[in-house]
């Protein structure tokens, strides 16, 4: 079994989920007392938040290539980056260490295209939804047509995301948004829909929708312990 090196933080209310759902799948595979080795980066969020604010990508490029480089050093043999948003610098990163990224992008279309779906939605932070790091990778190496929601509801989803979700705030009140906004994104043609942000999953689960939902943690951690556990194909990367 591989070491994993998961940079968190972002928030860490999500890097909770990645440690229980990596150990969880760990144990679904090898039983007992089986559980995965981690070692955790984890960033105060209000850092990056100020430096995602500023728009100064560069900034935290290099913190995420510190933190991959330390992981390396430390002994990680994979590593995953447990925010959608903060995929915007997952190729520098990448370059500059040695050991593999899983990718939570890759991920989450090879889910998609195993579920057939061609046509989805995409919730995320408006960073996420509105440029084109994500949106444009979906297309180029899967084929998938990316639709988002109108501008009033990203900036009501980018709200909750940061403003409730990452401070641990699970409200009904917006669990109804999304639920709107989802079916709203069903209604304009989207098979599925890929919760698109960690945390989004805190707030909104299958049952209280009919489309199809692609929780990003679930599947990104799902994807490295299998990794890790040296069950993938390797595409991830
Ligand atoms: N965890 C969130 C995501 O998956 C948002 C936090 C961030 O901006 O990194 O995008």
């Amino acid at each position: 079994m591989k070491t994993i090196g998961l940079i968190g933080g972002m928030s860490w209310e999500s890097s909770l989920e990645y440690y229980r759902i990596i150990n969880e799948s760990v144990r679904d595979q090898l039983g007992g007392l089986h559980s995965a080795k981690i070692i955790l980066y984890s960033f105060n969020f209000a850092e990056i938040a100020a430096l995602q604010n500023e728009g100064n990508w560069d900034a935290m490029a290099a913190w995420l290539i510190g933190a991959a480089q330390t992981l390396e050093q430390a002994g990680a043999e994979v590593l995953a980056i447990c925010t959608n948003t903060m995929h915007k610098v997952a190729d520098p990163v990448q370059k500059n260490v040695t050991i593999p990224l899983v990718h939570i992008a890759d991920a989450t279309a090879e889910a998609i295209q195993a579920k057939g779906l061609r046509k989805i939605g995409l919730l995320g932070t408006k960073f996420t939804m509105e440029q084109d790091f994500y949106t444009k990778r979906l297309a180029d190496k899967y084929g998938l047509d990316a639709i988002i929601p109108a501008d009033d509801e990203r900036n009501a989803i980018n709200h909750v995301i940061f403003d409730e979700l990452c401070c641990g705030q699970v409200k009904s009140s917006s669990k109804e948004q999304f639920c709107t906004t989802i079916h709203n994104l069903a209604a304009n043609g989207a098979e599925g829909i890929i919760l698109g942000c960690t945390e989004i999953g805190l707030l909104v689960h299958q049952q209280d929708v009919k489309v199809p939902l692609f929780d990003t943690a679930i599947i990104h951690a799902q994807a490295v312990a299998r990794f890790a556990l040296e069950q993938s194909n390797g595409s991830f990367q």
